[in-house]
């Protein structure tokens, strides 16, 4: 069965993500970890959690992808917010322990006009700072637009923070469609190609969760602005591509899309029509 579904709001707790999952037939979910601008989290409440487990069971949820806020910036040219990245994605480490065994994806950041080389390794160390704290999360780089001075914008940035890893064993990779696109990455026309040198550069094994999104710009335009799935640049029957890939169709796929509740809805049962496993 295909897992599908889309960011949902974490703000009233873990078993209203989990109702609110299934109200749009969505088998996996994305949240944010805490107000996407960054900030202290809200206490986890353990009944909350306990009961969200025992919903996620019954209903076959599963593969969270838990998103770190945006803001957060591994490799600033300033210690001091290369600090706050890396105490609050520890913090989030220890609270997604209530719910273990899921995915928790980050951006690699933007290197502010100290060279990529030093971007990249300023995000493998703190990802060496962090991972010895995961006992069963798996955290996820994501593959980036190349908006301003992102570092991760192509496949052999991502496979060079990965070498320098200690202990990749809490390690993967989230691909975004729309951002891979941004990034100069034809998965209109070459979808096969792309993911042959996904494979050669960082190891589809590496691979483990998908955000599909539609982009408002042309392939290579570095923008990073989402569209609804077949109202972008890359369109609803490349993407339906992509969810029935054979080396991608039992990962977990999330939207970003702009939606609301019954958008969200309609996407996923677009694409549950669309898959043909
Ligand atoms: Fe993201
Ligand atoms: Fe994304
Ligand atoms: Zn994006």
């Amino acid at each position: 069965m295909l897992k599908i579904g889309c960011h949902l709001s974490s703000s009233a707790g873990y078993l209203a993500m989990g109702k609110d999952a299934e109200k749009i037939n969505a088998n996996t979910f994305a949240f944010f970890t805490r107000n996407p601008r960054g900030g202290s989290a809200k206490p986890i409440n353990e009944a909350d959690v306990a009961h969200f487990l025992e919903f996620a069971k019954e209903r076959g949820i599963s593969h969270l992808v838990a998103h770190s806020p945006y803001t957060l910036n591994p490799c600033s040219a300033k210690p001091e917010l290369r600090d706050f990245a890396k105490r609050t994605m520890a913090d989030d480490l220890h609270r997604l322990e209530y719910t273990p065994g899921n995915f928790y994806n980050f951006h690699p950041g933007s290197h502010t006009g100290q060279g990529e080389d030093i971007g990249l390794l300023q995000c493998a160390q703190m990802l060496n700072d962090i991972l010895p704290l995961s006992q069963t999360t798996t955290v996820l780089i994501e593959t980036m637009a190349g908006k301003g001075s992102e570092i991760g914008k192509t496949f052999e940035q991502i496979a060079k923070i990965i070498s320098m890893v200690e202990d990749k064993s809490k390690l993967g990779v989230c691909l975004d469609t729309c951002h891979i696109w941004d990034g100069g990455y034809d998965i209109v026309n070459d979808l096969d190609g792309v993911l042959t040198q996904f494979d050669k550069t960082i190891g589809l094994h590496n691979l483990r969760a998908i955000h599909l999104n539609d982009s408002l710009n042309p392939c290579g335009a570095h923008k990073d602005r989402h569209a609804k799935i077949g109202e972008g640049q890359i369109g609803q029957e490349a993407l339906c591509r992509v969810i029935n890939h054979k080396a991608l169709h039992s990962l977990p796929f999330i939207l970003e899309t702009p939606n609301d509740e019954a958008g969200y809805a309609r996407e996923i049962a677009m694409l549950r029509e669309a898959y043909k496993y």
